[in-house]
């Protein structure tokens, strides 16, 4: 009851709810007025007495109301307390000076009351409309992140979280209290995907973010309180203050665990399908090269023609196969390497020997300052520059010359392909190198492609310690180069 009592008194408690109450100033000023009126003719029995009392008493009550009920409160209690004074003057019976001295002084006090009303009482209607402003966008704010299809959790810079949406409790499958501090105890079991080595069960990459480090397109597995899965994608957003000193970081979260599936399912019927295709390709390769051999002495030009449109056409099919089945096994880990010596320069001009047609000049051209002898998979090392050298055949003019250098630095071996074609925005350079990834523009251009090459190339020359690389610039050609450590050699 106390309690409830205090409550009501105590003007923080009304900060931002913008109630201005006129009859519980009106009400406490009268009484207040009634106890300096008992005061002065039955306590002192004297009702000049209480001068002071009067003035002190109910300037505080105006400075109290007028934060507790804003300019209204002030207002009232200005009201109340000057026709006190007036009445006190003219019950007392003045006269002369006094009574001129009295009414100078009162008039004053009114000025004055009416000056401190308007200073807090307009003060606190400004606060007041300020928190209901902020209120109001917190409210705004919340109902769009609880209207978001993803989950979304603000925490501050310790990790204390703030702010979760309905989302992000059913991805994670528990109920996340406000006030949690990510980091401290185990908020889910979680498992990275993607990152390896930040293996942090306890909330993954929180550590990241708290060196700053960028969190990403981050992947990790949960095991849920029911037992079951979820394959949890993760990135987070800072929050920075006008400093761009970062305050809070607001967590994004999707459950992609039915997208996972369909991707495996894909990859499987892909993987299933090649497997299937590559047996009766095989077999068609070797009666299209009995057929090739058996016309070779006959008289039916178009006939040997054609036979040997099948065979190309077939050469065709089988390659993108072969690229099926590679993607595959760089996406499981099954790639596997076959290191054996052999002469790079060697193997490179096997490769251009391959793109070389017996009735146009060459447009490959060889710049070789070294030739060195290497220890790496000669059949997957073959396929890459084979590679590099089809796309830049394909990617720039015909009358364009290819140039492949064969080079070293101090511990490594690189080789370039240059072309004078199309070219590639920088934006594209690392996204070129993912799964199934084709410029769009130059797909709108109608080159054909499935953008599988450069993918496994990156993997195999990854697995051989080396790295490859793109510059470019759009419409002047591309150069792609790769290395590999010198150790190979
Ligand atoms: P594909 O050529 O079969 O589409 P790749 O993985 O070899 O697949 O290449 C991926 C994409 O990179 C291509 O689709 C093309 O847009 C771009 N690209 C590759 N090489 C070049 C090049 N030399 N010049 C311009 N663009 C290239």
């Amino acid at each position: 009851m106390l309690q409830k009592i205090l409550d009501y008194l105590n003007p923080l408690n009304r900060l931002g709810t913008m109630q201005y109450s006129a009859v519980f100033p009106l009400f406490t000023t009268l009484m207040s007025v009634v106890v300096v009126e008992f005061i002065a003719h039955v306590v002192l029995k004297n009702p000049n007495a209480v001068g002071f009392l009067a003035i002190f008493l109910f300037m505080a009550l105006i400075m109290y109301f007028a934060f507790r009920d804003g300019i209204k409160g002030g207002i009232i209690v200005t009201l109340v307390t000057v026709g006190y004074y007036l009445y006190i003057i003219a019950s007392r019976g003045y006269t002369g000076a006094q009574l001129s001295s009295s009414m100078q002084a009162t008039f004053l006090l009114a000025a004055l009351y009416v000056i401190i009303t308007t200073i807090i009482g307009g003060l606190k209607q400004k606060i007041d409309l300020l928190i209901g402003k902020e209120a109001d966008g917190q409210r705004r704010l919340r109902a769009i992140i609880e209207q978001l299809p993803v989950g979304v959790i603000v925490s501050n810079r310790q990790g204390v979280i703030s702010q979760v949406n309905t989302k992000a409790h059913q991805i994670l499958g528990k109920e996340i209290p406000l006030g949690f501090v990510l980091g401290s105890k185990p908020l889910i079991a979680a498992t990275p995907v993607t990152t390896k080595s930040e293996q942090n069960p306890i909330f993954p990459f929180f550590a990241m973010f708290k060196r700053g480090v960028p969190v990403v397109n981050k992947e990790f597995v949960i095991k849920k309180e029911n037992g079951s899965e979820a394959h949890i994608h993760l990135s987070f957003n800072k929050i920075e203050n006008e400093k761009n000193k970062t305050i809070a970081a607001a967590w994004i979260i999707q459950d992609i665990t039915d997208q996972i599936e369909l991707e495996q399912r894909k990859d499987d019927f892909i993987n299933m399908a090649s497997h299937e295709l590559k047996t009766p390709l095989t077999s068609l390769k070797l009666y299209n090269n009995f057929l090739l051999r058996t016309l070779v002495t006959s008289e039916h030009e178009p006939s040997r023609k054609i036979v040997d449109r099948i065979g190309s056409q077939v050469d065709k099919l089988q390659k993108i196969v072969e690229e099926l089945l590679d993607v595959s096994k760089v996406k499981t880990g099954k790639l596997v390497l076959n290191r054996e010596p052999f002469n790079l320069k060697d193997m490179m001009l096997e490769v251009m020997e391959m793109y070389q047609s017996p009735t146009k000049p060459s447009r490959l051209q060889l710049l070789s300052y070294i030739n060195p002898e290497v220890v790496a998979d000669r059949f997957r090392i073959y396929q890459v520059v084979s590679n590099l050298i089809s796309n830049a055949l394909k990617y720039s003019p015909k009358d364009q010359p290819v140039l492949i250098t064969l080079n070293q630095d101090k511990d490594r071996l690189s080789v370039s392909v240059q072309d004078f074609g199309i070219g590639i925005e920088a934006d594209q350079y690392e996204l070129i190198f993912g799964r199934l990834y084709q410029v769009a523009s130059h797909k709108r251009q109608g080159i054909q492609g499935f953008g599988m090459g450069l993918y496994i190339c990156k993997e195999i020359i990854e697995r051989h310690q080396g790295n490859i690389w793109v510059k470019s610039e759009k419409g002047k050609g591309s150069t792609f180069t790769f290395t590999l450590p010198k150790a190979t050699a």
